[in-house]
């Protein structure tokens, strides 16, 4: 089968591999039908994840059809229509019990799939944990529409749940890529006032006001000012920080209010500053992530229930085996590019 796949350093490959097969028990196989290319996945290539093992296949964002399972799992049986996480986890261990399936103790717990054991750009993929990894996609659902809820859309709404939005808050989300805007949606649906998002990217701005005019886009360059005047309390309630650039973290707790609290699901490709002395009093609730990815039946019930809708966000389809054109594309940024989608069985 084909696998795009991570040989090194600026080197992603479509190789000819062998199908993969359960090797556990508690494994399912998986036919993919559409995986998408994550800003994750440049990272890899771009020597930023030194947990990344070469070699492997990559994407970590998929939806597909089961082709088998290992004789204990439960949940998903062949021929089932399926989401798959971007984590795997056990759902037992402490972290897990408690929400937290990023630090699943397992060894391949956590972001593992498309990191350090093979992924989903693949015509098939092993799926470790079948029971917590997957779970099936409502009739109704498109493919496409799914495709987002194991990874960028799993960040989103795990992003609203912890960043403390209340009925009536103002919301700031700071970059209007496709993850932002993931959590953007997902912020609405907590009743806020507003969901402002902000970018530097016009286009990108132009793009939410296109498809999602119940978001309010901002100019980075303004957002600091338009917040602190527009919210009651000099700043927003509850700020999600989405972009990593150098200069939005900064932009983040800036744009707070006093006691808000500020959600980082950016990656940084260097080290940020947290200038204590300069926050002092401000007194604000931090939370860093790290997506815990475990929400996806819930997700997919509110996409079936006509509550959520990203399927705008997929902006381009290739099949895998234009995969360096897929690619290539996605980290220019040319031509409107939001999210790209392989389709895995062309
Ligand atoms: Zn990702
Ligand atoms: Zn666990």
């Amino acid at each position: 089968m084909l696998a795009y796949t991570y040989v090194g350093k600026e080197d992603f490959r479509l190789l000819e591999k062998p199908r993969p097969h359960t090797v556990d028990d508690g494994d399912a196989v998986v036919h993919v039908t559409l995986a998408s290319v994550c800003t994750s996945d440049l990272h890899i290539m771009h020597g930023f994840v030194p947990r990344a093992v070469p070699g492997i296949t990559v994407g970590h964002e998929a939806v597909g059809i089961v082709e088998s399972v290992g004789r204990n799992v439960r949940k998903v049986k062949p021929g089932d229509r399926v989401s798959i996480n971007v984590e795997t986890f056990c759902g037992e261990c402490f972290f897990c019990r408690r929400g937290a399936v990023n630090n699943c103790t397992l060894p391949d717990g956590g972001w593992a799939m498309g990191c350090r054991i093979d992924g989903m750009q693949a015509e098939y993929v092993r799926v470790p944990h079948a029971d917590c990894g997957l779970t099936v996609i409502p009739d109704g659902v498109s493919d496409k529409a799914a495709l987002l809820a194991g990874d960028i859309l799993a960040t989103g709404y795990w992003a609203a749940k912890i960043s403390d939005i209340e009925e009536g808050s103002d919301v700031l989300v700071i970059g209007a890529g496709p993850t932002g805007i993931c959590c953007a949606l997902c912020a609405l649906l907590k009743n806020p006032k507003r969901v402002f998002i902000c970018d530097i990217d016009d286009a990108r701005l132009r793009f939410v006001q296109q498809h999602y005019p119940a978001l309010t886009p901002l100019r980075s360059s303004e957002t600091l000012a338009a917040v602190r005047s527009a919210c009651r309390h000099g700043g927003a309630d509850s700020v999600i920080e989405a972009a990593g650039s150098p200069d939005t973290f900064r932009l983040a707790w800036e744009a707070a209010r006093p006691n808000a609290t500020v959600t980082v699901v950016a990656m940084y490709d260097d080290a940020q500053t947290l200038p204590l002395p300069e926050m002092y009093g401000k007194n604000l609730t931090f939370r860093t992530g790290g997506v815990d990815g475990c929400d996806a039946a819930e997700i997919l019930a509110l996409i079936s229930g006509g509550r959520l809708d990203v399927r705008a966000l997929v902006t381009h389809e290739f099949p895998l085996s234009r995969a360096d054109e897929a690619y290539a594309l996605f980290s220019s940024r040319a031509d409107g590019v939001m999210k790209v989608a392989l389709d895995c069985t062309r």
